[in-house]
């Protein structure tokens, strides 16, 4: 590994950084080599010096979606995050960092009386994370809003495409394919009412804390909603609520979310997942897919 050669790239590059502290799970073994971006340019240069070196790259936000394997990742892990996390509004267009979390860019909205975002507000994920996955909630979703999306790749150049070369799907987009970085978008909303926008918003998010178990580490929903059904009714259905393995288990409040209660391995999600795919198969005849990502080694 040619930690040096990273390093003079980013001097904040960090060595054997356990994932677990980067992940919403909670969970996950070490990066090899772990970088919190400060720009799109460092973003660049390091997709490139990966490429040139031959080093596994993964690019994560809020590690809010994803489960990490208890034996780490291989080679350089860059973080979206804080240091792009930028927010500016300018008449209806608002213009940020992928490193900024949904809910700031939210609040900012919020703040300028523009209406959008109130269904996405509560996703604990960055920009850039939302428009890898089109994140959605509440029928909305970041298709809706997205104006134009910057991205870098390991060639160096810093492109800007529109919304339609985006390629939106359920939970999915151009971006899903891998190999290009999402830097920054820019969202267009619609002028609204900031004390009726402020309400829908305290409302998703009532309706979140009601339903879902935020008082335990998790990755959200486990599971893509299948074709004509509820992944949450299936497993509960299959009288899965409760089940666990080691320190995961399906939650009591929503079957659709699989919690670590505690020092919970991957492994243990893992085997947790793959029991509840088979239950809920044989009960019902539905093939669960995960809609959690799973990087790195087991
Ligand atoms: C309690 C809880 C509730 C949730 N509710 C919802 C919900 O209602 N709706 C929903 O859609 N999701 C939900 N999620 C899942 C998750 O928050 C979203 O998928 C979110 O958009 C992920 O963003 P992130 O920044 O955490 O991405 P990460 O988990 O860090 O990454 C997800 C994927 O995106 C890629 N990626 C991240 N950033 C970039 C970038 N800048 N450029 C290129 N690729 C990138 C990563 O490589 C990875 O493959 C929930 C999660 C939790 C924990």
């Amino acid at each position: 590994m040619e930690i040096e050669k990273f390093r003079t790239i980013a001097p904040q590059l960090l060595v054997n950084e356990p994932m677990s502290k980067h992940t919403t799970f909670r969970i996950g073994g070490a990066a090899d080599m772990y970088v919190s971006a400060d720009s799109a340019e460092q973003v660049a240069a390091l997709a490139g010096a990966a490429k040139e070196t031959g080093t596994p790259l993964t690019v994560i936000g809020n590690g809010s979606n994803m489960l990490v394997g208890d034996g780490g990742i291989r080679g350089l892990v860059i973080e979206i995050g804080a240091g792009m996390s930028d927010i500016s509004v300018n008449g209806s267009v608002i213009t940020a960092g992928a490193g900024a979390l949904l809910s700031r860019v939210a609040a900012e909205a919020a703040k300028a009386s523009l209406s959008g975002l109130e269904p996405v507000s509560g996703i604990p994920g960055t920009l850039g994370g939302g428009l890898y996955m089109n994140a959605g909630a509440y029928g909305g979703e970041l298709k809706n809003v997205v104006r134009s999306v910057t991205y870098t790749g390991a060639d160096g150049d810093i492109k800007t495409i529109d919304n339609a070369a985006c390629c939106f799907g359920y939970r999915k987009s151009i971006f899903s394919d891998g190999g290009m970085y999402i830097v920054s978008a820019e969202l267009e909303l619609t002028p609204g009412n900031e004390e009726d926008i402020r309400a829908a918003m305290a409302d998703y998010n009532k309706r979140r804390s009601d339903k879902q178990p935020l008082s335990y580490p998790s990755a959200g929903s486990t599971f893509k909603r299948p074709e004509g059904y509820f992944a949450g009714a299936l497993i509960e259905g299959a009288g899965l609520k409760g089940a666990s393995v080691g320190g995961a288990a399906v939650s009591e409040k929503h079957a659709g979310f699989i919690i670590n209660t505690g020092g919970a391995t991957a492994s243990d999600v893992l085997e947790l997942i793959g029991y509840v795919q088979r239950k809920v198969k044989d009960k019902f005849g539905v093939e669960l897919e995960p809609e959690i990502r799973l990087i790195g080694e087991k």
